[in-house]
């Protein structure tokens, strides 16, 4: 009996290790994404951490090995990984994640872009024309998203769609549930304003009701200039902003710089899981974001 029960053991272990999606992510948070919709029937990597500006990464061959081998690619889309994604694509050569196919997703498809100008022009900067691709900071945006993320892992995998619906409903509950914690302690943000480094946090401002004062690039994806720091020295001097915001991979200098002249706390926002030591999943990313927010004005 023993030995019948090693026998099947054997059988079927290399079975389940198979069935695993193997989801190439672009960004830290649609890895996460997957792993709480897809728990052990997938594995997650994603292509950039949270400390790398997603807009500028090398396409290393660990990443077209990666490609190459994956079942669902997650990226945000919108021309966020146009200078890198293409090339990794071509030379992987994997057709079921090549755009136009089930395996291929680009998460900003699935919510409503803000500020598509319909410029092409990228000599202009990072101007993101086919409207703002850093969709993860409102966390609205990731139930349409979790919605489309989960009906691909059941058509890439049929056998277990039953799982993935269970498992997104599951998700679903108790994101919708932390949404709404988010909104209630979040409260005395809501006309506040910000000077942020990129517009990396259209969605987040949106959804608190904070607005955005200026931005820290005169040119979206060209680092601050001596010039633009100096007018906005001037423009915030007598007050009009609350916090200076900055990601965790960009230059600390201009923010803090302008923070020292205007006498307005500068901090640094996780814009994806890992961006903080604190916030190391989805959920806790949005404690954190609200947390450090919070704390900016106590700060002032
Ligand atoms: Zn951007």
């Amino acid at each position: 009996m023993r030995r019948i029960t090693a026998l099947l053991m054997i059988a079927v272990l290399p079975l389940s290790a198979h069935a695993a999606v193997e989801v190439f992510a672009c960004e830290p948070e649609w890895a996460a994404l997957a792993k709480e919709l897809g728990g052990p029937l997938v594995t997650a990597d994603s292509a950039t951490t949270a400390l790398q500006d997603p807009h500028y990464i090398q396409a290393r061959p660990s990443l077209i090995a990666h490609v190459r081998s994956a079942d669902l690619l997650v990226c945000s889309g919108a021309q966020l990984e146009i200078g890198w994604l293409p090339a990794l694509l071509q030379k992987a050569n994997n057709r079921k994640v090549m755009p136009g196919n089930d395996g291929y997703m680009e998460a900003s498809a699935y919510v409503l872009r803000v500020d598509a100008t319909g410029n092409v022009d990228r000599a202009k900067g990072d101007i993101h024309p086919q409207g703002n691709p850093h969709v993860q900071t409102d966390p609205r945006n990731l139930v349409p998203i979790s919605r489309e993320l989960s009906r691909r892992l059941a058509l890439l995998d049929p056998s277990n769609a039953s799982v993935y619906e269970q498992r997104l409903e599951d998700f679903l509950g108790r994101w919708n549930a932390a949404v709404q914690a988010w909104e209630t302690r979040a409260a005395p943000l809501r006309g506040k304003r910000g000077i942020t480094h990129h517009k990396s946090w259209v969605y987040l401002e949106r959804w608190l009701g904070i607005e955005e004062a200026a931005n820290l690039e005169a040119i979206p994806g060209l680092p601050p200039t001596a010039t633009h720091l100096s007018k906005l020295t001037a423009e915030f001097a007598e007050g009009g902003a609350d916090f200076i915001i900055r990601s965790p991979y960009q230059d600390d200098r201009p923010s803090q710089w302008l923070s020292e002249r205007i006498g307005v706390p500068a901090i640094v926002l996780p814009l994806t899981v890992g961006g903080t030591e604190e916030a190391d999943d989805l959920f806790a990313l949005f404690d954190d974001i609200i947390s450090r927010l919070l704390g900016a004005l106590d700060h002032a």
